[in-house]
Formats: structure tokens, sequence, C-alpha cells
């Protein structure tokens, strides 16, 4: 399923593989100018070449290397001719994506088919708008956000989910998240246009609920880690048990994930 909305001269392409006509993980492209950020994933892949005919598209410009935002490039670059960029650091990941993927990112998602695109630089020119390129690692390490200052769009991907994102995968690190959020809320943006398809207007209360819960639960962790408890007495201490989604992913995205992903440092 493919939803298309338009945001002043931002189009979202909001996208989803639907299961007994519900659709349970969301991604997202956006259109500026003749760029496209993101490709969605393998499984929408289709679909999004077929939305994109006609609108200009040249260019596709990747936020990091997960399977939910690249999985369109090699389908866009064979059938439309886009030239696709990507942060230095997703580079060979993109080549040779994870193929040991959990059930459940299988059968929302799929598998990225490999794609080779060219290292972003820091600034991207999307029709008549500049967008910065700003590292923000932490959900992976290599993810940036596209930020239009003068327009105060921030193209976040996956920095910011909600604004308590409480589940984590094991590799996130939730300080950083913090580090980049507050980062981005200082340059002040308007806009949030997320990974997962929401357009988040206006975009300093959202970032300001986030950064103050993951201080909050920062803070709570250390404290807790001070007395000596362990991740799992955390969670019960936190959240009084284990989040539903720990069972719909297979274990991936947990609140004892989100935890320990405070435990890392910065
Ligand atoms: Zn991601």
């Amino acid at each position: 399923m493919i939803r298309i909305s338009q945001h002043g001269p931002v189009t979202c392409f909001k996208m989803g593989r639907e299961i007994n006509g519900q659709v349970m993980y969301w991604c997202a492209a956006y259109q500026v100018g003749e760029v496209l950020i993101d490709s969605g994933c393998l499984h929408t892949a289709r679909e999004l070449a077929q939305a994109l005919i006609g609108r200009g598209v040249r260019a596709v410009y990747n936020t990091h290397h997960h399977e939910d935002h690249i999985g369109g490039n090699s389908l866009l670059a064979e059938r439309l001719g886009v030239e696709l960029y990507a942060p230095p650091a997703s580079l060979e990941r993109l080549a040779d994506p994870d193929k040991e993927l959990y059930p459940y990112q299988m059968l929302m998602w799929g598998p990225a088919p490999p794609s080779r695109p060219q290292p972003v630089g820091e600034e991207v020119v999307a029709g008549d708008f500049r967008l910065k390129v700003i590292p923000a690692p932490g959900h992976s390490d290599d993810l940036v956000v596209y930020y239009e200052p003068d327009q105060g769009w921030a193209f976040v991907s996956d920095l910011w989910v909600a604004p308590r994102q409480k589940t984590s995968r094991d590799h996130e690190n939730s300080r950083q998240i913090l580090a980049a959020q507050k980062a981005l809320a200082a340059r002040e943006p308007k806009v949030m246009f997320t990974g997962m398809g929401d357009v988040v207007e206006p975009a300093a209360p959202a970032l300001a609920e986030s950064i103050a819960f993951l201080e909050e639960m920062a803070a709570k962790v250390a404290d807790m880690a001070a007395q000596g408890m362990e991740p799992p007495q955390m969670v019960k201490e936190l959240f009084g048990r284990e989040s539903s989604l720990m069972a719909h992913t297979q274990g991936q995205l947990s609140y004892e994930n989100f935890v320990r992903s405070f435990l890392k440092g910065a």
C-alpha cells in the first residue's frame, strides 16, 4: 500500500506491506525537487517505482542502511535511471545488505537487494532547496538527517520515532540518540518528516518531549545501575513488564534493549 500526501513542496510516500488488510510497519520516502529521500522496503519497491513515473526524480539519497529505507534503491535505479547516494558509512552495507533478517523483518519489509550508491557530501541540492547532511548516529551508526535550514524541514528518518519511544534494537545507543536530538533541536526545525511517514509539525514540542523523556530515562537507569540493578530488574521497575513488541519482533525490539542502550556510554 502506498499513500501519497503533499506538504507544501514536499511529497510524502508512506508505504507498507498490507497483511490481512492492515499495515503494521510503515516506511516512507520524501520527494523534494528532483531528490527522493530513502526508497522504502523491497515489498513496496514496485509500487513506489510506479508512483514515481513522471515525477522527475533524478536521485535517491538514503538516510541509513536499514532494509526499510534502502529496499527500493536497485529497482528505482533500474526502472527510472535515478542516481543513488548514501552516507559514506552505509556504502559497504548497501553493497552487501544484511541477509540475516528476523522473520518479522522478512515479512514486513523483505531483504534489500544490493545497491551501489555514491557517497553523499555535506550538502544536497534539491530543486530550489539545499539540504544539509547532518550525521545523527544512535539509532544506527551511519544515520544522517537531511535538513533544510531556510524552511526548517528535518528529514529525521529513525532519529525520532515517537515522543516516548521506549523499545530499542540491541545495536542502538539512546545516549547518542539523545545527543543527536538535542543537536537537531538547537537548529529549531519547524517540521519533522519521519522514517515511518509521519509529518510532525510543529516539530519543537515533539522533539522536546522526546528529549525530556530520554533524559529522565538516562538518569533513572544511571541511578539503578549505581544501586547494582541488572537490566531485567530495571525494566520491571520502569515499565512493570516487557513490551508486547518483543514477542512480535522475535526479541529484536524490547524494553530491555532500551534500558541496555543507556549503559553503553555516549
Ligand atoms: Zn532504521
